[in-house]
């Protein structure tokens, strides 16, 4: 879908907002192509109902902005303007604006002083629903995302874990991802042992020993859009306890998994996981929800957790990661990326879910 299609589809959704006004975020590059830098230097894309749209750019940014003319006019302020005030102007008349969800809040503060008419209200409300039914390019990126990531993955399967520090794994799984293609590796949680059970672990100088399960979850940006993956290393022979767990864990990825198609909820998918893992016994320690959307950013809708009655449709992705945690310790995870297909459901990762045994 063009950029223009976008467009025209935000504005037959809009209802009663009579513009959207997009700044630091995903939802601009989603309709402009441009990313903005999260710098104090207000830009934003108002984006009328009524037709218009244009781009306030700080003028030091605008060589960067690819344009398109047909979709936005560019509008750059030098160091001396005031944006905001250009923005109020571009907005003057309006009634229901709908601010991006990352919008610094002086600006919105500014705006909301200069507009004392407007109502202001959340996006999201409009891009999510956009941005979530994917189109087959950009379920193509996600895939060969998919696929880069789980190149990294099968590469560390030939590598020594114990004696090395969770900081120097994750630095090696960085380098791999943005040489089999991603622009940028966002994040590689390295956690062994204990540290396993801490979902979001930072990487530390913590040197892997043997009988160290270790939770390997890693992503970077594709060409604007994100893989993210987790596989379970273990450096010789797990340990106790953990071998049956894993089991279980692996049984409630592949139901969650087989249980995604056209038509039913989000909340469903995260009730088959969770049922697995709470009918072993594990249920007080999978203390996440089963999964996020994934595209332009890392987390978007839709969140596949309990109360999210949002019906699945085709060209929706999203994780599926169940984990077990065991406060002291380890902890575990498996996530593969999936899409939503006219039939069922299309895995974007492939590398083995297996735990893998590594020196
Ligand atoms: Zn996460
Ligand atoms: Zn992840
Ligand atoms: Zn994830």
């Amino acid at each position: 879908m063009s950029l223009a299609q976008r467009v025209a589809s935000a504005r037959a959704t809009m209802g009663d907002v009579d513009a959207l006004a997009l700044s630091v975020g995903a939802d601009l590059p989603y309709f402009t192509g441009y990313t903005a830098m999260h710098l104090e230097r207000l830009t934003m894309l108002v984006l009328r109902r009524d037709g218009g749209a244009t781009l306030v750019v700080p003028e030091l940014e605008a060589p960067r902005v690819v344009p398109h003319p047909d979709v936005f006019t560019i509008r750059p302020w030098s160091e001396t303007e005031d944006p905001v005030g250009i923005v109020a102007g571009l907005l003057a008349g309006t009634r229901r604006v709908a601010i991006g969800d990352q919008t610094w809040a002086t600006f919105l503060l500014q705006l909301q002083e200069r507009l004392p008419d407007t109502v202001f209200t959340l996006a999201s409300e409009i891009t999510a629903g956009l941005r979530m039914r994917k189109d087959a390019d950009e379920v193509a990126l996600l895939r060969a995302a998919g696929a880069a990531a789980d190149r990294v993955a099968g590469m560390l399967t030939a590598e020594r874990f114990s004696g090395r520090t969770e900081r120097q794994i994750s630095r090696l799984i960085a380098d791999l991802l943005v040489a089999e293609g991603h622009d940028t590796a966002d994040f590689a949680i390295v956690a062994a042992g204990p540290n396993g059970a801490s979902p979001h672990h930072e990487p530390s100088d913590r040197v892997i020993e043997t009988g160290d399960a270790v939770v390997c979850d890693f992503g970077g940006s594709y060409q604007g859009y994100h893989s993210d993956t987790t596989r379970m290393f273990v450096a010789g022979a797990p340990p106790e306890g953990f071998a049956e767990a894993f089991e279980v864990l692996r049984v409630a990825q592949d139901l969650a998994v087989a249980a995604v198609e056209p038509g039913v909820t989000a909340e469903s998918v995260d009730r088959v996981a969770r049922g697995v893992i709470a009918d072993a016994g594990y249920g007080d320690y999978f203390i996440h929800r089963t999964g996020h959307g994934i595209g332009l950013d890392v987390h978007e809708h839709p969140y596949i957790v309990e109360g999210n009655p949002t019906i699945l449709e085709p060209g929706m992705t999203f994780s599926i990661e169940p984990g077990i945690y065991l406060p002291g310790r380890f902890g575990m995870r498996i996530e593969d990326i999936v899409a939503v297909t006219d039939t069922g459901v299309e895995r974007l990762n492939h590398s083995p879910r297996d735990l893998v045994v590594v020196g």
